[in-house]
């Protein structure tokens, strides 16, 4: 079993975990140091995930789809699925997006809301990485109102048709399979779309400057016949895509705490050996003030994310509850990696340390699945009982 570094873990917050959680946190931290860390910054840099091979070492040991029961999943607790994001995002926010996409947001809406023909057919070859899957909501126009969306069902006899598009869908360039939504009379649906279906097509977004070592891409849909069979049968509204993407943000919770994690610890290690005036920076008291203020920031977050994650393990937790967490640690967590960036001085610009990666990759985080702003309007309906975005 690998523990945290002392300094990480102040508050002694392992001591609050079965050894089975943990046990299985040692296993993903070391899938992060054999395959992640040796590698993510090139792939960084280069702007290219080897997202095929690295789902295949993911799902070696049930990464992929590991919260979810039966279907080849491995059926992890609540809280061991946050543990295993934490650990991800502390390699790369990229990687944690990779398993997040795949099980959290493709794996749980075909598990959900899909006939046993679907689960039988997508969900084993995904948890196994041999099926990637992508989640296909965002529209160029219509974003944070998914509501609005322009995509189109249209029944034609038995078939579907499918026309519009789709845009920033993680690993869409590379998928087998999404999940798409899109309006047609009765409301909201969803389908799972083979991508090698006639009509459809993708095309990579380049020229990211944050997720760099995530494939992110555009889906078009060019009236694409499909049988009734692909329509998710369960999912009915805007609600059913609304619960995939709070099973995900609550995994960004987690995740977040990682990038912060590994972020100062790099700061730490840092300021340990550098020298400036004949002494260690660690020995000034300013940055002593920004080590402990992000160290504290830490725990109070690891602290929320563990909380939700009893609740969610429960059944208890609710998507607002998701939000206070998804807020505040995506929130911290970059002004933990802004503030530990400033310690590394020159070369805290530098790929050669994590901290400005994880600063960028952030950036993403604080809006994708919810901007930051949209959590505090769901946490303010919660407060006030009066919606201020629908
Ligand atoms: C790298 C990356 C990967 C992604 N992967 C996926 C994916 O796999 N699948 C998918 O479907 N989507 C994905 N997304 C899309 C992401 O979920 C959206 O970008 C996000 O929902 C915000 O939408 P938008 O970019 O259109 O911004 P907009 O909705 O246009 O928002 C712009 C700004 O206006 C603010 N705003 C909007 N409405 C309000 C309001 N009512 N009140 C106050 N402020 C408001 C927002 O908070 C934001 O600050 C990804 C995005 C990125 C960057």
């Amino acid at each position: 079993m690998t523990t945290t570094p002392r300094p990480l873990d102040l508050l002694d917050l392992d001591g609050l975990h079965s050894e089975e959680e943990l046990a299985i946190r040692g296993v993903v931290r070391r899938v992060v140091d054999d395959h992640v860390r040796p590698n993510v910054a090139e792939w960084y840099e280069r702007g290219q995930v080897p997202v095929r091979d690295l789902a295949k070492e993911l799902a070696k040991v049930g990464l992929l789809g590991m919260h979810l029961e039966g279907y080849g999943c491995a059926g992890a607790s609540a809280v061991a699925y946050g543990l295993a994001c934490l650990e991800l995002e502390a390699g790369d926010s990229g990687v944690r997006s990779l398993v997040s996409v795949q099980g959290s947001l493709a794996m749980f809406a075909i598990w959900k809301y899909g006939s046993e023909e679907q689960k039988d057919e997508w969900l084993p070859r995904m948890a196994s990485g041999d099926a990637i899957g992508c989640f296909g909501l965002t529209e160029p126009d219509h974003g944070s109102d998914p509501g609005s969306m322009s995509t189109r069902a249209r029944r034609d006899g038995d078939d579907w048709v499918l026309s519009g598009g789709k845009m920033w869908i993680t690993n869409a360039p590379v998928a087998d399979v999404a999940v798409v939504w899109a309006r047609a009379d009765e409301g909201v649906v969803g389908f799972a779309v083979p991508l090698n279906t006639p009509g459809v097509s993708t095309r990579e977004v380049h020229h990211k400057l944050s997720l760099r070592a995530s494939c992110t891409g555009q889906i078009f849909l060019d009236d694409v016949r499909l049988p009734d069979s692909a329509r998710l049968p369960l999912a009915r509204g805007l609600k059913a895509p609304l619960s995939c993407l709070t099973e995900a943000r609550y995994g960004i919770v987690w995740g977040a705490i990682g990038a912060g994690r590994d972020s100062l610890h790099a700061a730490l290690d840092y300021a340990g050996a550098r020298e400036q005036f004949g002494r260690p920076i660690s020995g000034f008291q300013l940055t002593q003030a920004k080590l402990a203020d992000a160290a504290v920031e830490l725990q109070k977050g690891y602290l929320l994310a563990l909380h939700l994650g009893r609740l969610a393990d429960a059944g208890k937790l609710r998507p607002e509850q998701v939000s206070v967490g998804k807020l505040n640690n995506v929130r911290e967590a970059l002004a933990i990696a802004r503030s530990c960036r400033t310690i590394l001085g020159a070369n805290g610009i530098s790929a050669e340390y994590p901290v400005m990666r994880h600063a960028a990759n952030l950036e993403t985080v604080l809006t994708y699945e919810g901007t930051s702003e949209i959590h505090q309007l769901v946490i303010g309906q919660a407060l006030t009982g009066v919606s201020a975005f629908s």
